[in-house]
Protein backbone atom coordinates (compact mmCIF):
# COMPACT_ATOMS: atom_id res chain seq x y z
CA UNK A 1 0.00 0.00 0.00
CA UNK A 2 1.33 3.31 -1.08
CA UNK A 3 1.56 6.10 1.66
CA UNK A 4 1.59 10.00 2.09
CA UNK A 5 4.22 11.07 4.99
CA UNK A 6 2.38 14.44 6.50
CA UNK A 7 5.92 15.47 8.24
CA UNK A 8 5.18 18.92 10.08
CA UNK A 9 1.55 19.54 10.04
CA UNK A 10 0.36 15.50 10.79
CA UNK A 11 -1.20 16.56 14.05
CA UNK A 12 -3.97 18.82 12.66
CA UNK A 13 -5.42 15.05 11.21
CA UNK A 14 -6.34 15.09 14.69
CA UNK A 15 -7.98 18.40 14.81
CA UNK A 16 -11.78 18.54 15.51
CA UNK A 17 -13.69 18.81 11.89
CA UNK A 18 -14.00 22.38 10.78
CA UNK A 19 -9.88 22.59 11.77
CA UNK A 20 -8.82 19.26 9.75
CA UNK A 21 -6.17 18.93 7.42
CA UNK A 22 -8.13 17.53 4.09
CA UNK A 23 -5.56 18.98 1.74
CA UNK A 24 -1.32 18.38 1.25
CA UNK A 25 1.22 19.82 -0.63
CA UNK A 26 4.26 17.64 -1.43
CA UNK A 27 7.76 17.49 -3.39
CA UNK A 28 6.79 14.78 -5.10
CA UNK A 29 8.74 13.41 -8.52
CA UNK A 30 6.19 13.41 -11.52
CA UNK A 31 6.67 9.84 -12.11
CA UNK A 32 5.95 9.14 -7.80
CA UNK A 33 2.88 11.21 -7.98
CA UNK A 34 1.33 9.23 -10.90
CA UNK A 35 1.46 6.08 -8.58
CA UNK A 36 -1.88 8.01 -6.63
CA UNK A 37 -4.99 7.45 -8.03
CA UNK A 38 -8.45 8.37 -7.62
CA UNK A 39 -10.51 6.39 -4.96
CA UNK A 40 -7.08 4.72 -3.87
CA UNK A 41 -6.84 4.19 -0.01
CA UNK A 42 -3.36 5.16 1.49
CA UNK A 43 -1.40 4.65 4.81
CA UNK A 44 -1.14 7.90 6.38
CA UNK A 45 2.16 8.51 8.46
CA UNK A 46 3.46 11.18 10.36
CA UNK A 47 6.17 11.32 8.60
CA UNK A 48 9.05 9.47 6.61
CA UNK A 49 9.49 5.88 7.58
CA UNK A 50 13.26 6.25 7.32
CA UNK A 51 12.67 8.85 10.28
CA UNK A 52 11.12 6.34 12.55
CA UNK A 53 7.92 7.32 10.90
CA UNK A 54 4.56 5.42 12.03
CA UNK A 55 0.97 4.82 10.84
CA UNK A 56 -1.65 7.01 12.42
CA UNK A 57 -4.32 6.12 9.74
CA UNK A 58 -5.81 5.91 6.19
CA UNK A 59 -7.31 8.27 3.92
CA UNK A 60 -8.67 7.78 0.50
CA UNK A 61 -7.78 9.75 -2.79
CA UNK A 62 -10.29 12.18 -4.26
CA UNK A 63 -8.59 12.78 -6.82
CA UNK A 64 -5.22 12.55 -8.93
CA UNK A 65 -2.56 14.58 -7.03
CA UNK A 66 -1.72 18.10 -9.63
CA UNK A 67 1.11 20.33 -9.34
CA UNK A 68 0.08 24.15 -8.44
CA UNK A 69 2.49 26.45 -7.63
CA UNK A 70 2.12 27.66 -4.05
CA UNK A 71 1.06 31.22 -4.98
CA UNK A 72 -2.09 29.91 -5.83
CA UNK A 73 -3.72 28.97 -2.39
CA UNK A 74 -5.93 30.92 -1.32
CA UNK A 75 -7.02 31.35 2.47
CA UNK A 76 -9.25 28.30 2.41
CA UNK A 77 -5.87 26.33 2.13
CA UNK A 78 -4.60 28.11 5.41
CA UNK A 79 -7.79 26.39 7.17
CA UNK A 80 -7.76 23.01 4.95
CA UNK A 81 -3.73 22.31 5.20
CA UNK A 82 -4.16 22.79 9.33
CA UNK A 83 -2.17 25.57 9.58
CA UNK A 84 -5.07 26.99 11.52
CA UNK A 85 -5.07 24.13 13.77
CA UNK A 86 -1.49 24.17 14.44
CA UNK A 87 -1.52 28.16 14.80
CA UNK A 88 -3.93 27.31 17.76
CA UNK A 89 -1.83 24.24 19.23
CA UNK A 90 1.79 25.80 18.74
CA UNK A 91 3.07 22.97 21.26
CA UNK A 92 2.30 20.68 18.63
CA UNK A 93 4.29 22.18 15.74
CA UNK A 94 7.61 20.14 15.51
CA UNK A 95 10.92 21.64 16.18
CA UNK A 96 12.56 21.01 12.79
CA UNK A 97 8.93 22.73 10.88
CA UNK A 98 10.84 25.62 8.88
CA UNK A 99 7.34 27.85 8.20
CA UNK A 100 5.21 29.57 10.57
CA UNK A 101 1.91 28.65 10.99
CA UNK A 102 0.47 31.75 11.45
CA UNK A 103 -0.62 33.67 8.89
CA UNK A 104 2.52 35.89 7.84
CA UNK A 105 3.96 32.25 7.43
CA UNK A 106 1.88 30.91 5.38
CA UNK A 107 2.05 33.88 3.33
CA UNK A 108 5.58 34.01 3.19
CA UNK A 109 5.66 29.87 2.23
CA UNK A 110 2.90 31.09 -0.85
CA UNK A 111 5.58 33.43 -1.89
CA UNK A 112 8.60 30.76 -1.66
CA UNK A 113 8.20 30.25 -5.87
CA UNK A 114 7.55 26.86 -5.30
CA UNK A 115 5.80 24.46 -6.99
CA UNK A 116 3.72 21.00 -5.51
CA UNK A 117 1.75 18.66 -5.84
CA UNK A 118 -1.39 19.28 -4.09
CA UNK A 119 -3.27 15.91 -2.65
CA UNK A 120 -6.59 16.09 -1.72
CA UNK A 121 -8.38 13.07 0.42
CA UNK A 122 -10.79 11.80 2.70
CA UNK A 123 -10.03 10.36 5.97
CA UNK A 124 -11.44 6.92 6.58
CA UNK A 125 -10.02 6.54 9.80
CA UNK A 126 -7.22 7.34 12.78
CA UNK A 127 -5.45 5.84 15.39
CA UNK A 128 -6.56 7.16 18.69
CA UNK A 129 -5.26 10.85 19.04
CA UNK A 130 -1.73 10.78 20.23
CA UNK A 131 -1.39 13.92 22.21
CA UNK A 132 -3.71 15.59 24.35
CA UNK A 133 -5.61 18.51 23.05
CA UNK A 134 -4.73 21.88 25.41
CA UNK A 135 -7.87 24.02 25.80
CA UNK A 136 -7.32 27.21 24.07
CA UNK A 137 -9.28 30.54 25.26
CA UNK A 138 -8.39 32.29 21.78
CA UNK A 139 -9.85 32.41 18.24
CA UNK A 140 -9.01 33.06 14.29
CA UNK A 141 -10.72 35.59 12.28
CA UNK A 142 -12.09 33.77 9.07
CA UNK A 143 -11.25 36.60 7.20
CA UNK A 144 -7.66 37.76 8.06
CA UNK A 145 -6.62 34.25 9.62
CA UNK A 146 -5.09 36.21 12.66
CA UNK A 147 -5.28 34.91 16.26
CA UNK A 148 -6.51 37.67 19.44
CA UNK A 149 -2.95 38.56 20.12
CA UNK A 150 -2.10 39.48 16.74
CA UNK A 151 -5.62 41.61 16.12
CA UNK A 152 -4.49 43.69 19.15
CA UNK A 153 -0.68 44.68 18.56
CA UNK A 154 -1.54 45.08 15.04
CA UNK A 155 -1.18 48.80 13.81
CA UNK A 156 -4.62 48.71 13.41
CA UNK A 157 -6.21 47.15 16.36
CA UNK A 158 -9.28 44.88 15.95
CA UNK A 159 -11.81 43.55 18.16
CA UNK A 160 -13.75 40.62 17.83
CA UNK A 161 -17.77 41.24 15.72
CA UNK A 162 -18.18 37.85 16.94
CA UNK A 163 -16.17 35.02 18.66
CA UNK A 164 -16.78 31.68 19.68
CA UNK A 165 -13.76 30.76 22.66
CA UNK A 166 -15.40 27.12 22.32
CA UNK A 167 -14.89 26.41 19.07
CA UNK A 168 -12.03 28.89 18.40
CA UNK A 169 -13.27 31.11 15.78
CA UNK A 170 -14.01 34.13 15.05
CA UNK A 171 -14.83 37.69 13.37
CA UNK A 172 -12.80 40.72 13.59
CA UNK A 173 -13.94 44.12 13.11
CA UNK A 174 -11.74 44.31 9.87
CA UNK A 175 -13.39 41.11 8.08
CA UNK A 176 -17.05 42.18 9.11
CA UNK A 177 -18.15 40.66 5.08
CA UNK A 178 -17.21 37.02 6.53
CA UNK A 179 -20.01 37.31 9.10
CA UNK A 180 -22.43 35.18 6.90
CA UNK A 181 -19.58 32.46 6.93
CA UNK A 182 -19.27 32.40 10.86
CA UNK A 183 -22.83 32.16 11.24
CA UNK A 184 -23.40 29.39 8.58
CA UNK A 185 -21.16 27.40 10.92
CA UNK A 186 -24.12 27.47 13.21
CA UNK A 187 -27.93 25.83 12.68
CA UNK A 188 -31.67 27.32 14.10
CA UNK A 189 -30.81 26.07 17.24
CA UNK A 190 -27.37 28.54 17.48
CA UNK A 191 -25.83 24.80 18.04
CA UNK A 192 -21.90 24.72 16.38
CA UNK A 193 -22.78 21.69 13.56
CA UNK A 194 -19.94 19.67 13.42
CA UNK A 195 -18.41 19.99 9.81
CA UNK A 196 -16.06 21.44 7.69
CA UNK A 197 -15.00 24.93 6.85
CA UNK A 198 -15.46 23.90 3.31
CA UNK A 199 -18.52 25.49 2.48
CA UNK A 200 -17.97 28.45 4.67
CA UNK A 201 -15.16 29.85 2.78
ZN1 LIG B 1 -10.09 39.43 10.58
Amino acid sequence: MLHISYGWTWPALFAPTHFQKIVTRRSWKDSHAKKFKKGMVVKAIDKDFRAGGKEIGKVKILEAPYKQPLSEMTIKDYFHEGFAFMNLHSELVPKSMKIGVDIAGFNQWKKSGESMYVVHYEILELIERPFKLKEVEDAICLGCCQRQEELTTDLFPRNWMAVDYTHNVGVCSGCKEYLPRLEGLYGEEGMFLEGRLTTQL
